[in-house]
């Protein structure tokens, strides 16, 4: 933190302070209160993890930094310290319990709750709480989270530890993250990107005994269970031997690709988890790099793109995507503006920190509609359904969808 030289390069680049003006809400102003911390001037207070818990996360300003902060590893290190510090009530504590300990690693748990929301949603009871507005009466804060709880898709995504063979010659023998919300939620949207792998020459395999990443333990400054949903993944991908262990997600991707960082204390797992974290691939970079074979079939689209934060910030990857997209014949991509600010999605800001996510949903919303675009592609399902709800809530009336879906579509439709 003492890299930091209260330059102020990152001020622009922050959500939280784009929106507020006020400098407690900025990167520096954040940094400055970590030194505070650090150098027993102040305590951990209340007020005082305010201001961080506001932090979306997003790591724009390490991006932006000329000093090289380490943000995104400071304000882990903050979480945590906040998380063993903070007085929760009860029913918090059981509630973050019950999310993050018994629900996310455990992929039948997580399953069983997602066929109750299905049940939720296709049996009329969902669309008899819209109309009589009985929640927004009762509980003006639960009806709003219900507006934007995401449709749970009908095809479900496992990881059995099935092979999907390679279409021709194999070019290369790779393994992928299934993850812990996106296989119940965009289960097709996965199918769409083990058919674009396999379609470029890679066997793929679902390996089994893979679990959630740990990323929204990371957010929330859980890190001892995050170490241990590392673990249990290195575990289960490194005795398979495999060329890549490719990630759909860009949150996935980015705590996969820092698992390094996460274990670097662990004796057992510090030097394997460093080769590990060598061998995870973001799908779009795997893509562009092996190379993929462009589509020859048309999609007329206009396109514009939202950089995931973690595709952008955490693992600098912004050219990949619109790679993919402009090899698409008949898509325009329409770059917006400030493409590169987070759209109010990350971890779990968008219920810990609703108000706020809003505000900057609606800012994201408004650059989105100036382009016109018929199509916003993005690369990480919180983007994804945060940025469904935007267009729900705000509009414009766009499709959202993953840069690997389109390619899917214009490969299908090149099949005939
Ligand atoms: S991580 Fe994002 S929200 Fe947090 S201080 Fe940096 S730019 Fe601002
Ligand atoms: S850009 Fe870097 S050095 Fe400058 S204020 Fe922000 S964090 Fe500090």
């Amino acid at each position: 933190m003492y890299k930091c030289v209260h330059c102020g390069f990152c001020l622009q680049a922050c959500p939280t302070y784009l929106e507020t003006g006020l400098e407690t809400e900025s990167p520096r102003g954040r940094i400055a209160l970590m030194k505070a911390v650090n150098e027993g001037r102040i305590g951990i207070t209340p007020d005082v993890y305010r201001h961080w818990d506001l932090c979306i996360q997003c790591r724009a300003c390490e991006v932006a930094c000329p000093s090289g902060v380490p943000y995104g590893n400071l304000i882990e290190a903050t979480m945590s310290e906040v998380d063993q510090q903070r007085k929760k009530g009860l029913l918090a504590r059981v509630a973050g319990n019950l999310v993050l300990n018994s629900i996310l690693p455990k992929q039948g748990r997580l399953e069983l709750v997602a066929n109750v929301l299905r049940l939720y949603q296709s049996s009329g009871l969902q669309s008899a709480v819209r109309k009589t507005k009985i929640l927004s009466t009762l509980a003006p804060g639960l009806a709003e989270m219900e507006m934007s709880s995401p449709t749970v898709s009908k095809q479900r995504f496992r990881a059995r530890g099935q092979v999907y063979p390679a279409q021709g010659e194999v070019r290369a023998r790779v393994a992928i993250l299934s993850g812990c919300v996106m296989p119940l939620m965009h289960g097709s949207e996965m199918d769409a990107a083990m058919r674009v792998l396999t379609r470029n020459g890679c066997e793929v395999e679902v390996t089994k005994g893979q679990g959630c990443c740990g990323a929204i333990h990371s957010h929330v400054g859980d890190l001892e269970r995050a170490r241990a949903l590392a673990r249990k993944n290195i575990d289960a991908f490194e005795a398979r031997g495999v060329d890549a262990v490719i990630v759909a997600s860009a949150g996935c991707g980015a705590r996969m690709k820092e698992y390094g960082h996460l274990l670097e204390n662990d004796p057992g797992y510090a030097e394997r988890a460093s080769r590990f974290s060598e061998t995870v691939k973001d799908i779009h970079e795997y893509l562009v790099d092996l190379p993929f074979t462009p589509p020859t079939a048309k999609l007329d689209r206009r396109v514009t793109y939202q950089d995931s934060c973690h595709l952008a910030n955490a693992q600098r990857i912004t050219d990949a995507p619109r790679t993919i997209l402009t090899s698409i014949p008949g898509v325009e991509l329409v770059e917006m503006e400030r493409s590169d600010v987070c759209c109010g999605a990350g971890g779990t800001y968008t219920i810990t920190e609703r108000e706020f996510s809003l505000r900057v949903l609606d800012s994201k919303m408004r650059n989105v509609g100036r382009t016109n675009a018929d199509v916003l592609a993005t690369a990480n399902p919180g983007c994804v359904l945060q940025l469904q709800y935007g267009t729900q809530r705000y509009g414009p009336p766009v499709e959202v969808k993953y840069v690997t879906d389109l390619l899917d579509e214009a490969y299908r439709r090149e099949d005939g």
